[in-house]
């Protein structure tokens, strides 16, 4: 079996890109990667409603009994797993082309909607406090609907916060990531910062 290449992780019999973007956000977006026609060698990562979930494991956002209990409820239903699959294709596509594209207002539109279905979902639940009494936080119910919903409320942090302005598309691909000190070119140097390295070697030595 030949080696993976360096910017892919085989995770849970998933063949996954690994996170680059210092956003789970946009490491969501990079889960495809021909949004222009290019890309690191694969146009979509997110290949079953599974693959998604085990995606979400792999970067932080679920955690492992959440993944477990996710592939179990998509496999009692599986057409309305496929549902949330293409739902979250769809909302990746749109939310692509908001950060990508000054005139993406349809688009807009469209991730609009599905952060305020996600923000509706929201129900705020009582945990205990490290020190006195009760602390808040933000719950989504454990569906299918789960991943997608959690990825839209993120999405919202991301395009009202600070880091929006600090997102850069990486010259060699499609892939995006955060910047914040204007000093990264490329998605990663094992792949496209390389690939650039060696086309430039070779015309100096043309
Ligand atoms: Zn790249």
């Amino acid at each position: 079996m030949s080696a993976l290449p360096s910017h892919l992780e085989l995770v849970q019999g998933v063949v996954l890109p690994k996170p680059i973007g210092a956003d789970p956000v946009l490491d969501f977006l990079n889960t495809r990667s021909d949004f222009d026609g290019s890309g690191p060698a694969r146009s979509e990562w997110l290949t079953s409603y599974e693959a998604f979930v085990i995606w979400n494991g792999y970067v932080g956002l679920l955690p492992a009994a959440s993944v477990f209990r996710l592939i179990e409820q998509a496999a009692v239903k599986p057409t309305d797993a496929t549902r949330r699959l293409d739902a979250a294709r769809e909302f990746r596509a749109d939310l692509y082309d908001v950060l990508t594209n000054p005139g993406a207002t349809g688009s807009f539109d469209a991730v609009a909607r599905a952060i305020e279905r996600a923000t509706g979902r929201r129900r705020l639940v009582a945990v205990p406090a490290s020190g006195l009494g009760l602390r808040a936080s933000w719950d989504l119910p454990e569906d299918l609907g789960l991943p997608l919903d959690q990825l839209a409320l993120l999405a919202s942090e991301l395009l009202t916060g600070s880091s929006r302005d600090h997102i850069r598309r990486c010259p060699g691909c499609t892939w995006l990531f955060l910047d914040p000190r204007g000093r990264r070119r490329w998605c990663s140097m094992a792949t496209c910062g390389n690939r650039a390295k060696v086309r430039a070697h070779a015309a100096r030595t043309r």
